[in-house]
């Protein structure tokens, strides 16, 4: 189902569900974009991409409580955390971003299922938006992702006029919010033409196809852990951890108890999610053991689980193109020239020049 709704309209929606729905929406301040809880509608930044930061946190947060606990004459008391239940709308979620929310809803939904995660989830509705003009280190197109794609999305908006967006109502959660709200659209005459604005770098964005083919660099890390070029490209690597903990995917973390124990032995506490990077030296490091001494052991890491060791297990890969991690590196590591390289290698390894 396809609608129209005008900007004046789309503000005063949401102006409307901030009275009964936590919206999280873009915001830039200090020059840094992000999403955030936002009070009203004037808050919102429309941008041309997606925000420096993803929406990654409101479902995976950089520090999370799991449970408290409390011991006390041998009793123990467990408390789960009771605050993440309100309904949430997220918007102008990006496709690349969505992409990545559906690659963790297969680490945390599929293979037992996060409780913590699911019930937000559950609780959010996702109005995305669809990409007019591609951004200087985007190459989601490279990794099969369409920057128009409004798939897993609730609803998605497409810019066709400076005021006017097209709505497309994707999913049930979509529909009921759509009809609980129809009185904001108006409808999308098919005959009309409601032509999606594109720029004319987004049209060569899309000309221009993949850069690199994801099925030859999966081939190509099955035959070689082993290979000079890890430390070549690593060689620069401060292990800063920026590239992980900025992409949209990554989801790696680790779990620390913070205790306080009293005079009488008893003692309370909380366990915590906290984010972890296989770019840190600490990364599943074991008393006895550093399965990954060297730094280039450890960026390895980060390519052979988005483009090996995920495509084994989930048939995807675990990197959607936002560019994040090329736009952020301090020391200019590009995940686009690792990845071109290995592209080039996969070819010369069977015999093309
Ligand atoms: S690896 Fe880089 S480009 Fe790929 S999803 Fe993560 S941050 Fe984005
Ligand atoms: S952002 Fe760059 S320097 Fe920092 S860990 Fe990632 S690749 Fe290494």
């Amino acid at each position: 189902m396809t609608k129209l709704i005008s900007r004046d309209n789309l503000k005063k929606l949401i102006s409307k569900v901030l009275t009964s729905f936590q919206v999280i929406a873009p915001v830039n301040e200090n020059n840094v974009s992000f999403f955030k809880r936002i009070s009203v509608y004037e808050q919102i930044k429309w941008e041309d991409n997606n925000p420096t930061k993803s929406p990654k946190e409101f479902f995976f947060a950089p520090s999370d409580d799991l449970f408290r606990y409390q011991m006390k004459n041998k009793n123990i008391l467990l408390r789960e955390p009771s605050n993440h239940h309100d309904q949430r709308i997220i918007l102008g979620i990006r496709p690349c971003d969505m992409a990545a929310l559906n690659i963790l809803d297969r680490v945390f939904l599929e293979d037992g299922k996060d409780l913590l995660y699911s019930a937000l989830r559950d609780n959010t509705l996702l109005i995305g938006q669809s990409c007019r003009t591609p951004g200087k280190y985007c190459f989601c197109s490279s990794v099969g992702i369409n920057p128009d794609d409004s798939q897993n999305m609730d609803l998605m908006l497409t810019d066709i006029e400076k005021n006017l967006f097209l709505v497309k109502v994707v999913s049930e959660k979509g529909e009921k919010f759509f009809s609980h709200f129809s009185s904001f659209f108006q409808e999308a005459d098919a005959t009309n033409g409601h032509t999606p604005v594109q720029t004319k770098e987004m049209v060569d964005y899309l000309k221009r196809g993949a850069l690199f083919n994801v099925q030859n660099i999966n081939e190509w890390l099955n035959e070689n852990f082993e290979h000079p070029i890890w430390s070549e490209i690593a060689a620069k690597c401060i292990g800063c951890g920026v590239c992980t903990f900025f992409c949209p995917t990554c989801h790696c973390f680790d779990i620390s108890d913070e205790n306080v124990v009293y005079r009488d032995s008893s003692f309370q506490g909380v366990r915590r999610r906290i984010w972890d990077s296989c770019s840190f030296d600490h990364f599943t490091k074991m008393p006895m053991h550093q399965p990954r001494p060297t730094q280039d052991r450890r960026f390895r890491q980060r390519i052979m689980h988005k483009f090996k060791y995920f495509i084994d297990r989930f048939q995807q890969g675990a990197c959607v193109g936002c560019g994040r991690c090329r736009s952020l590196c301090p020391v200019g590591i590009d995940i686009i020239e690792v990845l071109e390289r290995i592209h080039c290698l996969s070819y010369q390894s069977h015999g093309v020049k």
